[in-house]
């Protein structure tokens, strides 16, 4: 955990979010600015600061992010409409937080490629 991290301060519950799951190994929040309907970041509960970071011991971690990916899009009703999963690792992806995190966006038609 660090305490510079919004979303280690979030899991801890040191800083508000609308959480929507929680386990011991990921979170679910809301995204304070949705681009979509549907908008939830579902991060490690361990701070990893980016995608390029993870190494074999995270593989659970990585699985289980997938896994309350698919829950939450359930939860949310976007499972059959459909959804996006994006992570932005680095500068060109324009990553702001450095904590890993998977955006899943739904609720209305997406548009695709983008970039
Ligand atoms: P990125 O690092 O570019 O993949 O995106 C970071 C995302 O975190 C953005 O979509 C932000 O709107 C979102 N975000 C930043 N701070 C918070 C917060 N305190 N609560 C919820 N979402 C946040």
């Amino acid at each position: 955990m660090s305490s510079s991290c919004i979303f280690c301060r979030i899991i801890q519950g040191e800083a508000p979010a609308q959480m929507v799951y929680q386990d011991e190994l990921v979170s679910a929040f809301r995204d304070i600015r949705p681009v979509a309907p549907v908008h939830v970041l579902v991060v490690p509960n361990k701070h990893i600061a980016a995608l390029s970071e993870v190494t074999e011991e995270d593989q659970a971690i990585l699985g289980r992010m997938l896994l309350v990916a698919r829950r939450v899009a359930e939860q949310e009703g976007i499972a059959q409409s459909g959804f996006r999963l994006i992570v932005n690792n680095g500068p060109d992806a324009n990553q702001i937080v450095y904590h890993l995190h998977l955006h899943v966006i739904g609720g209305h038609r997406l548009r695709f490629p983008m970039g």
